[in-house]
């Protein structure tokens, strides 16, 4: 039964989360080694709390890595090293004494090709996020989790009846909310997506992007994106990488999303916005 793991923690309304889990995200000077290649140099950017920042640029400049780097994932990279700081709310997560884990629950992430759990139900699915969250509820409360936390991926009407359904039976785009879904039952500060969108269809695509829309506000977001018109359309900020001819990857340049695709100030940025390279 689930006795031992019914107790407490009424659910936090969305929008009605306390102060302290702001989220805004800072790296500063972030760099970035695979053995002894340098792939990222002193990367600093600020990513404000609930706002959407979209990461664009060239393959190969570092935007997955810097991701990686922003929820402590690089580390697990044998042959990776990192130096800089990222700051949580003020709060190094790479202070010692800080555990890993507490990064990864406060945040989470959504890779490009999606990976639920696929033997698993969705319900189950979604359960084992709020158990990574340190979530304990009764059953009656668990169902109204999950319903919350997949009607806030924007895939509760799809599903309602079939719950208990593998999350492998569900098509790329479903599956990918379903991922969006179980990330957010975590209850992070911050999400970030690797190009949550390039595996999906348009209509898939048009979904994530309004689940998006809709977590603005809520949580902070970070997404990796080939996409202009899609950072043109979900993000608040841009932060266009480049690694030019085999040094590593820096940042050109940043700023609010309208800024960098109507009048950005270095031509580099113009020519990849306007896909010149
Ligand atoms: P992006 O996401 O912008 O395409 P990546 O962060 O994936 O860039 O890669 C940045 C650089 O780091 C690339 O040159 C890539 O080949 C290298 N790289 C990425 N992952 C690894 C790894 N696990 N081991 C060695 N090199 C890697
Ligand atoms: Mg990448």
């Amino acid at each position: 039964t689930d006795l031992a793991d019914t107790v407490t923690l009424p659910p936090v309304p969305a929008g009605k989360r306390p102060a302290t889990r702001a989220g805004a995200l800072d790296a500063e000077a972030v760099s970035a080694w695979f053995g002894d290649r340098k792939v990222l140099d002193r990367v600093s950017l600020a990513m404000p709390a609930r706002e959407v920042t979209a990461l664009i640029g060239p393959s190969g400049c570092g935007k997955s890595t810097f991701l990686r780097i922003l929820n402590r994932m690089h580390e697990l990279v044998g042959s990776a090293s990192l130096a800089g700081r990222v700051l949580l709310d003020g709060a190094d997560i790479y202070d010692r004494g800080r555990r890993i884990t507490h990064a990864r629950r406060e945040i989470g992430m959504v890779f490009q090709k999606p990976n639920p759990f696929p033997a698993m139900s969705l319900y189950e699915n979604v359960l084992a996020g709020l158990r990574l969250g340190g979530v304990r509820a009764g059953r009656d409360e668990k169902d109204a989790l999950v319903e919350e936390c997949l009607t806030r991926a924007g895939l509760w009407n799809e599903v309602r009846d079939r719950l208990r359904q593998p999350g492998g039976a569900l098509s790329g785009g479903q599956q990918q909310r379903l991922c969006i879904a179980r990330a957010l039952a975590v209850r992070p500060r911050v999400l970030l997506m690797d190009e949550p969108c390039s595996a999906l269809d348009p209509t898939s695509t048009r979904r994530v992007e309004e689940t998006i829309a809709e977590l603005r506000s809520e949580v902070t977001i970070v997404i990796v994106t080939h996409n202009m018109q899609q950072a043109a359309r979900v993000s608040d900020s841009c932060a266009f990488f480049l690694a030019e001819q085999g040094t590593p990857g820096v940042i050109v340049e940043h700023g609010p999303t309208e800024r960098m695709f109507g009048s950005p100030s270095d031509p580099r940025t113009a020519d990849y916005v306007n896909g010149r390279f």
